[in-house]
């Protein structure tokens, strides 16, 4: 019971002081390390249980030197970090951008954990990426960057251990290639074998129907499921959305084709605004084409600020993390943010809506779509069958809505908001096989 004269300690504050962890509130991996010990808590994980979560089993760091196109040698730096594996298998994305740091790739790999387990895939966490901007290499650059990091990691993934797949500045070429490279690596395995070391393939090489938009179509099933709640209808409302790239063109594009309405875009090349609505497959091609949205003729170019302030029934940002900060929060005017980034939200951004009375739909929820048919894409390289497109809609479809039921009632059962509802729920799971298994020996 608290003792109402004692100042207020997080939940997760002796195990930060038992594993020496100085907290550093901007630190995304302790941000979430906090989310998960608060969540572990309610959900009745014991001590020995809540501690393993706190810190990832594998911290995987490397340097490898490319042959650049000018003839000159760059060393990059990779990350594999591999958190947890009471459920299965390692999974997580590959990313390749400039600000890929050790704390963010920690955090992602629990957010991972708590996905796969909240969607109860047979699947652990981790992920990993290349420090490095792929858009200032060539594709012959970044197929040496790719085939060089797959060997310098070879030995610690694998399609029973650890399985990577798509990220941020990652795609399917990139996972073809790192498949190519497990593949020459691992000459004891079967080719049968060796598809499954990753996920998010083109389909012509092991990859699945569906996987390319099954991340916003995740996204969208879970709308379904929980917009009445709220009040909205899904093919009512008006959305923006922060990134138009993988996530976002997929959510924008159907959305729309539920009948909701695109009004205004914001990118890493600028903003855009249509209140009648923005056709997303038109803008997709202006994306392909120009890089960004900014100079999208069929829309008016705003700034951040007005991005921000645009009313919107669902503000949805599908970017990257810590975008939303307290300043940001206090001026989006929408309903409901829809996390379809991995912790868009900063803490301090996330009590700002939660104060504001906005719902925060959380992102483990959210963009559990993409693993998901990752799972799918892994059974059939498993199994050596081909799901149909139907199939997989089914499937999606039918695992988003359970995922989005045991959140709701997890909410219930620990009278908590979303996010921690989620995570509760996928903390039960993992304390549930932690019970049955023991800690070894
Ligand atoms: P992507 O590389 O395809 O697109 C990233 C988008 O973010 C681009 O539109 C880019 O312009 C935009 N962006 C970058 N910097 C920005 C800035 N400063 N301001 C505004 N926009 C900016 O990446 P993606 O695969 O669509 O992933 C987006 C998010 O979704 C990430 O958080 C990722 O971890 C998460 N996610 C992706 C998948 C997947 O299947 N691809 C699955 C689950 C979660």
């Amino acid at each position: 019971m608290n003792d109402a004269s004692q100042p207020h300690r997080p939940a997760s504050e002796p195990i930060f002081e038992e594993l020496g962890i100085v907290r550093d509130g901007s630190n995304l991996f302790h941000q979430t390390v906090d989310h998960v010990l608060v969540a572990a808590d309610l959900a009745g994980l014991k001590h020995h249980q809540r501690i393993i979560l706190a810190e990832p089993k594998n911290e995987i760091m490397v340097h490898f030197p490319v042959l650049m196109d000018d003839g000159h040698h760059r060393l990059f730096k990779g990350y594999r970090v591999q958190h947890n594996n009471a459920l299965g298998p390692y999974k997580g994305g590959i990313r390749y951008h400039s600000r890929v740091s050790l704390d963010d790739v920690k955090a992602l790999a629990v957010l991972m954990t708590m996905k796969c387990s909240l969607a109860r895939l047979p699947f652990g966490g981790a992920k990993g990426g290349v420090k490095l901007n792929p858009r200032e290499l060539s594709e012959d650059e970044l197929r040496r960057v790719t085939r060089r990091f797959c060997s310098a990691i070879s030995h610690q993934i694998g399609p029973h251990y650890d399985i990577p797949a798509p990220d941020v500045g990652t795609d399917a070429q990139i996972m073809a290639w790192f498949a190519d490279t497990y593949a020459q690596m691992t000459p004891e395995l079967s080719r049968q074998d060796v598809q499954g070391v990753v996920t998010g393939k083109p389909v012509a090489f092991g990859g699945s129907v569906g996987r390319e938009k099954a991340t916003g179509q995740g996204l969208v099933e879970v709308l379904a499921a929980m917009l009445p709640e709220l009040g909205l209808e899904i093919s009512k409302i008006a959305f923006s959305l922060i990134g138009f790239g993988n996530v976002g063109s997929w959510t924008g594009r159907l959305l729309c084709e539920r009948g909701a309405r695109l009004v205004a875009v914001l990118d890493h090349t600028g903003a855009v605004r249509e209140d009648r609505g923005i056709d997303p497959r038109h803008l997709d091609e202006h994306v392909r084409r120009h890089g960004g949205v900014v100079n999208y003729s069929g829309a008016t170019a705003i700034d951040e600020a007005e991005f921000y302030a645009t009313p919107v029934d669902a503000f949805i940002p599908a970017a990257l993390e810590q975008m939303i900060d307290a300043e940001k929060a206090s001026r989006i005017a929408a309903s409901v943010v829809v996390e379809a980034a991995n912790a868009p939200t900063t803490p301090e951004g996330d009590a700002v809506l939660l104060q504001r009375g906005i719902e925060v739909l959380p992102a483990i929820l959210c963009n559990a779509g993409g693993v998901t048919v990752s799972y799918f894409e892994w059974v059939q390289n498993r199994s050596a069958t081909s799901w149909s497109a139907a199939e997989v809609d089914e499937a999606l479809r039918l695992h988003m809505q359970a995922a989005a039921t045991r959140t709701r009632e997890a909410r219930a059962r620990y009278d908590c908001d979303l996010r921690t509802a989620a995570f509760a729920a996928a903390c039960e799971r993992i304390g549930e096989v932690y019970d049955l298994r023991g800690v070894f020996p």
